[in-house]
């Protein structure tokens, strides 16, 4: 009830139904059109766009999920996932609220971070408790100040490169004294059966570790000031968040004994542990803003049971917030915890946040059955891997386009064929069979030259198809009918 009386503030802006999206997605296409007859110096970036597609990125719903996680989770400040999207104006829009840090995983996410936040490296947390000799040292170089880690081989290596770059400013002649080794985040393992992506078995410290691990860091001269934990991507079971959250607490527990023992055995002044991470793994959908409805919306239309049981199968990011909302207050409560807690949402910042739209270049119609084929240039080895990873399905929206020979300008068309559905399948670019992007989808007539929208397209799609993240992205920043790109 809390959350419902916020959310005429909390909403402003409401994504777009299916008929609104085409329309942003036909004005898009449209101005790039324009620009391409009336601007002899077109970046090829715009022609590519016009040819094989583009991504369009809303950055008002990344705004909004902003605002609506700090309804949801007031006490969890969110440091985003870069790896899930490591878009630079999905960035710099996050890094405009001192509210929101980033998680980062690589280098160059590192950089991005601290070039969307002013510098401030208190705002990224280096959450691969993995990473190459060479990688640690540049994040020593950055100066980032805390960072995971799941082992002594790491903790050792960690050690190791810091002394190094001390020996070298001391060398050099610079400035050393003030410099602390970064502070360790314990990530450990918990129960992460339920997500569609589990991370346990390749990340995390079994809980019977930590004491070990915790002694391990010490006796290195490294600090060790929180846990982590990460319930899997894309989770659907609220109660994991509860459940890893008590283990977390035991693992906390256990490190600030160490800490006591520690400090009376050597007389330091470690502090109690201050930092829980509860890692990312929310879904998409927020659960309480207009996202469902949108979702609803695209499912009736398309006669397609896509979005069908959306609830019931997703935990939204607003059910597990009523889980762990609570929780964390009778766990670390406010008024007497040292406890920071924090987060790394990935795909609920963006996944609702771009769609992907694509230019079909061939088409083929079964004269008997009329079932037909269409070619578009991004395949299950792009942007649509999740079709072959985890048996995602993907319906798109068809705009279907008009261009008038003479002028050149496009019109949308309502309907073909008296509006009648065609069996069609879309396949991508590659010569590999399995290449399919949609199988078996109803849609009206299509032609070359049309366009098929993709919802829900910006998690883990750009920054995992290496090969195409030159994929050009067209921004809309203001009202409706205002767009900006910033190349
Ligand atoms: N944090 C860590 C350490 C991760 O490994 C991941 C995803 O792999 C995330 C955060 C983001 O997860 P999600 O996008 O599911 O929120």
């Amino acid at each position: 009830e809390d959350l419902a009386s916020h959310l005429p503030h909390a909403f402003e802006v409401l994504p777009p139904s299916c008929d609104t999206l085409s329309k942003t997605v036909f004005h898009q296409i449209q101005s790039l059109k324009q620009q391409c007859s009336t601007n002899s110096s077109l970046s090829s970036k715009d022609e590519d766009a016009l040819d094989d597609g583009f991504m369009l990125c809303d950055l008002k719903i990344v705004q909004r999920k902003l605002k609506a996680w700090h309804l949801m989770f007031p006490r969890i400040k969110p440091f985003m996932a870069l790896k899930c999207n490591p878009d630079q104006n999905v960035a710099h829009t996050l890094g405009l609220s001192p509210a929101c840090g980033f998680d980062c995983a690589s280098i160059s996410e590192i950089k991005l971070a601290l070039s969307s936040t002013g510098g401030n490296r208190k705002r990224c947390v280096y959450a691969n408790p993995q990473r190459a000799r060479a990688d640690l040292e540049q994040s020593i170089k950055l100066g980032i100040g805390s960072m995971t880690f799941d082992g002594i081989e790491e903790l050792q290596k960690i050690r190791e490169v810091f002394d190094n770059h001390i020996e070298e400013l001391k060398e050099n002649g610079e400035e050393y004294e003030s410099l602390e080794p970064p502070q360790m985040i314990l990530r450990i393992v918990v129960p992460d059966g339920h997500s569609t992506v589990p991370l346990g078995e390749k990340f995390g410290a079994s809980p019977d570790r930590v004491e070990l691990l915790t002694e391990k860091a010490f006796d290195l001269g490294l600090d060790v000031v929180g846990v982590s934990f990460h319930c899997g991507s894309g989770c659907h079971d609220a109660e994991a968040y509860g459940t890893a959250i008590r283990i977390a607490k035991g693992a906390i527990d256990i490190i600030d004994s160490v800490i006591v023992r520690y400090n009376e055995m050597d007389g330091k002044k470690r502090e109690p542990c201050c930092v829980l991470d509860i890692g990312g793994g929310y879904s998409g959908v927020d659960g309480i803003g207009g996202d469902l409805d949108r979702f609803t919306a695209i499912s009736n239309d398309m006669n397609e049971p896509r979005f069908e049981g959306t609830t019931d199968e997703d935990e939204t990011a607003y059910k597990v917030s009523t889980v762990v909302t609570p929780l964390v207050e009778e766990l670390f409560p406010n008024d007497s915890s040292p406890i920071h807690i924090i987060s790394e949402p990935g795909r609920y910042f963006v996944e609702a946040a771009f769609v992907y739209c694509a230019r079909i270049y061939s088409a083929k119609v079964e004269k008997e059955t009329g079932f037909r084929t269409y070619y578009i240039s991004q395949g299950v080895q792009g942007l649509f891997k999740d079709v072959l990873l985890c048996d995602e399905i993907f319906i798109p929206i068809p705009l279907m386009v008009e261009e008038d020979d003479n002028s050149g300008t496009i019109s949308m068309v309502n309907e073909r064929s008296n509006g009648t559905l065609y069996e069609s399948t879309i396949f991508g670019p590659s010569g590999e069979s399995f290449d399919v992007v949609c199988k078996s989808c109803q849609l009206p007539e299509m032609k070359i030259g049309d366009w098929l929208i993709f919802d829900r397209m910006g998690a883990y799609t750009l920054s995992i198809a290496a090969r195409d993240s030159s994929l050009p992205v067209r921004y809309i920043l203001g009202g409706e009918g205002h767009v900006e790109r910033d190349d």
